[in-house]
């Protein structure tokens, strides 16, 4: 039987193609991508497509899209082997992230792509980036099971746990990096998996899709001169439910003691704080006092999350609409292959 992939088609550069007359730029129709990518034809898979209408930069990516972007899998999850979401490139790791949660007991390829250059441009990454992409949704172990069970972000040569990855580069056709887990796959001239990085539940359990997604979330960025009066600004934001503290290094902030005051008064008042770093490499660790003093206010480690997995994580569980104490317990877990938590 051959393969059969969904393609759900979002927008971003890899959708672009120049309009012969004008030579303008412009959203390419995918339900004729046989004609405008032939090669897709050589694979001998069924394909079949639904897009958004319009097609969207990913700038304007938002929690509503990535709701239609998960039940446009889970209600096809059945009649299809695999999926390739083909998706702008800037905000591609928060979307992978997102769904890597909101598709709980994911058990076929969720395989998310873009490109650098529009697929219609002589040089395009594009076309050999779909084209690995189905491959990779096709793939099947030697049981004929599919190779690749979650979300993840394909692109150039490698392949990516979608909830690890991080955009790298605005440039280069290697635009995506997870910097604290292995590569999936790594794509030359052949694919090659490594499946001891691979997603593999012990239980496997059904698609589980959640459509929930609370965004009364929100980041504080640590720099040296952050004052007083702009930190209690920020913490005073009316709604807020859970802040990203993005510290230094190993999970450091300041030692000062207004700055432990303000961090210790807002979970005081309910607000979950996630600690995370804003190195690109390793996690938080507490391992000096600046460290510790924050996580004596009840700071949240959230170890080697990136900051796209943490601030979607949060919007997620509180979502859920779960209590408070459970939020806090389900940051400390990895639920998707997020985080390493051996440290
Ligand atoms: N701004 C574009 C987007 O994210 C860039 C890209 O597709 O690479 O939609």
């Amino acid at each position: 039987m051959k393969p059969r992939i969904l393609i759900v088609y979002t927008g971003g550069t890899i959708g672009m193609i120049e309009d012969p007359a004008t030579k303008a730029l412009r959203p390419f129709d995918f339900s004729h991508l046989m004609e405008n990518v032939p090669k897709v034809k050589m694979l001998d898979y069924k394909i079949d497509n639904i897009q958004f209408h319009p097609p969207i930069d990913s700038s304007d990516m938002s929690p509503a899209h990535w709701q239609d972007i998960a039940r446009s899998i889970a209600d096809n999850y059945d009649d299809y082997d695999g999926f390739v979401v083909l998706h702008g490139t800037d905000t591609m790791a928060y979307t992978a992230s997102a769904l890597s949660f909101m598709l709980e007991g994911l058990d076929k390829p969720v395989i998310i792509t873009g490109s650098q250059l529009p697929i219609g441009e002589v040089r395009t990454d594009g076309e050999e980036n779909l084209i690995t992409a189905l491959q990779i949704a096709a793939a099947t172990d030697t049981d004929g099971r599919p190779m690749v069970r979650e979300v993840a972000i394909l692109f150039e040569n490698y392949l990516w746990r979608g909830n690890r990855s991080t955009k790298r580069s605005a440039d280069n056709f290697n635009a995506f990096k997870s910097n604290n887990y292995p590569q999936l796959a790594k794509i030359g001239l052949g694919i090659h998996f490594d499946t001891d990085a691979l997603m593999r539940r012990s239980v496997s359990r059904p698609l589980t899709p959640h459509y929930g997604l609370d965004t009364s979330v929100m980041v504080i960025d640590l720099y040296p001169g952050l004052n007083e009066g702009l930190l209690r600004h920020m913490l005073a934001a009316p709604g807020i439910k859970g802040i990203v503290l993005r510290t230094y290094g190993t999970g450091n902030a300041p030692t000062s003691s207004w700055f432990i005051e303000a961090i210790r008064e807002v979970i005081n008042r309910g607000v979950i704080v996630l600690n995370v770093t804003q190195c690109l490499n390793g996690g938080v660790l507490n391992r000096y006092l600046a460290g510790d003093m924050l996580a004596a206010t009840g700071v949240i480690s959230g170890y080697d999350l990136t900051f796209e997995a943490a601030i979607t994580k949060m919007m997620f569980l509180f979502g859920l609409g779960i209590s408070r104490e459970e939020v806090k317990k389900q940051l400390c877990m990895s639920l998707a292959g997020e985080m390493t938590l051996t440290q």
